[in-house]
């Protein structure tokens, strides 16, 4: 079961109108489409922009399969001003828009409690708050008697830390951005096509791109290719001789109900073995996990893992949370992160030689939350060649080429 992408009306067509566009996009989920949204809307920018997208139903894309939250407690403050960012988008969505149709949103703010069960992860937990607080986001610390006094549902026994905010932290409906997003780019002259890149064409000097080709054998010329092409990010570097870094990884979600529900809002609870739980509706629950062993998988495989539920993570669930002894998963499913290897943070910006290639890629599990800055720092780069707002520099294809981390620590 995948959830929380409701299908704009609009069909895709095949075929692109034309043979020549400014920008083109490979791939039309969050990314692509939060893109082409901020440049579409930019009264700066008058070029055309062609969306390929392999498969628009996008059942398999990270998008429909993400568990659609955001958090401030990152270790890096620039991922800290991400999300404060986001947050605003999300809390004016409507006004964003400039429609009338799109819905008001809100973020159901749980807050996400980590948890630390040595002194060492606990000694991390301080160290991180420290940036977070210095960020102006409002994560608080609490010794595992707080813990217990607010939620006695946890067992807290081998708990040193735990650590929580709970303003602008917890569940977004980033199913209802991705759809508005991209209805709106559609109003506003982005064309999507259903169709998918299978090569892209070098110019005769090797130093830039100039079309790409589709399956159904047309060839595009372009000013700019965008890749945004999620866990399939590293295939489309393939295609002019680039490698990076990124990998599909699988992580497993699984949605349940609770014999007793608890009588208040389960934070997003990253239990100290990785796993993580959360309230998802009045009465059920989300769990999610990576598999008994973590390491890259072949793009086209979202197969479960056999006793990776009954023998690993509801054990572990039940442990933290007695009450959920008594369960019954009622769906589950497979998604794929786009994992960097390198830092678990995102690669966004021109490739340093063929700068008219651009990567929107490795967001390593918390790309959702990310999209809108990220699609507002990718227009700004295609529209004045550099960021207006916020400075991602950091995230740049030069750290990559030179093997410098710019390392996220807190990852789930
Ligand atoms: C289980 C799970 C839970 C997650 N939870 C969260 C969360 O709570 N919060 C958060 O912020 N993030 C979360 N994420 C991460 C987030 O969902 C992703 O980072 C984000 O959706 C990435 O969007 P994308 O557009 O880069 O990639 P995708 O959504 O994967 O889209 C890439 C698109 O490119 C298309 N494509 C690929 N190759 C081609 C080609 N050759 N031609 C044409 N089209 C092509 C694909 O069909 C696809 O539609 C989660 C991810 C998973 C899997």
């Amino acid at each position: 079961m995948v959830r929380d992408v409701k299908m704009s009306s609009k069909p895709f067509q095949e075929r692109p109108q034309k043979n020549n566009y400014d920008i083109v996009i490979i791939g039309g989920a969050i990314m692509g489409s939060a893109t082409a949204w901020f440049l579409s809307k930019n009264i700066d920018f008058d070029g055309s922009i062609l969306i390929v997208e392999k498969d628009p139903t996008y059942q398999f894309s990270s998008t429909a399969r993400t568990n659609s939250c955001i958090r401030q407690q990152f270790s890096r403050e620039l991922n800290i001003r991400i999300s404060q960012y986001t947050a605003q988008f999300i809390k004016n969505f409507q006004e964003n828009l400039e429609d009338y149709r799109v819905p008001k949103l809100s973020i159901q703010n749980y807050g996400y409690m980590y948890m630390a069960d040595t002194e060492d992860k606990a000694k991390s937990l301080r160290n991180v708050q420290k940036t977070q607080l210095k960020a102006g986001a409002d994560t608080i610390l609490m010794s595992p008697d707080e813990i217990k006094s607010k939620y006695p549902f946890y067992n807290v026994k081998d708990i040193f830390l735990g650590s929580i905010n709970t303003v602008d932290e917890g569940y977004w409906d980033g199913g209802t951005v991705f759809d508005w997003l991209r209805r709106s780019a559609i109003d506003k002259g982005v064309e999507y096509i259903s169709n998918e890149v299978v090569g892209i064409n070098k110019n005769s000097t090797g130093n830039g791109v100039e079309a790409v080709r589709l399956k159904s054998g047309e060839v595009i010329n372009c000013g700019v290719v965008v890749n945004a092409a999620g866990p399939r990010a590293s295939k489309i570097s393939e295609m002019i001789d680039l490698k990076i870094p990124v990998e599909a990884r699988k992580r497993y979600t699984w949605v349940f109900s609770a014999e007793c529900p608890l009588n208040i809002d389960l934070p997003l609870t990253i239990d100290p073995s990785g796993i993580h739980v959360r309230q998802d509706g009045p009465d059920t629950y989300l769990a999610g996990s990576k598999g008994f062993i973590d390491g890259p998988v072949n793009f086209d495989d979202f197969s479960f893992e056999k006793d990776l539920w009954e023998e690993y993570v509801w054990p572990k669930i039940a442990n933290r949370i007695p009450a959920f002894e008594a369960i019954k998963v009622k769906s589950e499913w497979v998604g794929h992160y786009a994992y960097n290897t390198l830092d678990q943070n995102a690669i966004i910006g021109p490739h340093p030689i063929i700068s008219n290639f651009m990567f929107i890629n490795g967001f390593s599990g918390h790309g959702l939350q990310q999209a809108p800055a990220m699609g507002r720092g990718m227009s700004e780069l295609l529209i004045y060649g550099k960021y207006q707002n916020l400075d991602l520099s950091p995230f740049g294809f030069d750290r990559i080429l030179n093997g410098i981390p710019f390392m996220e620590e807190a990852i789930i």
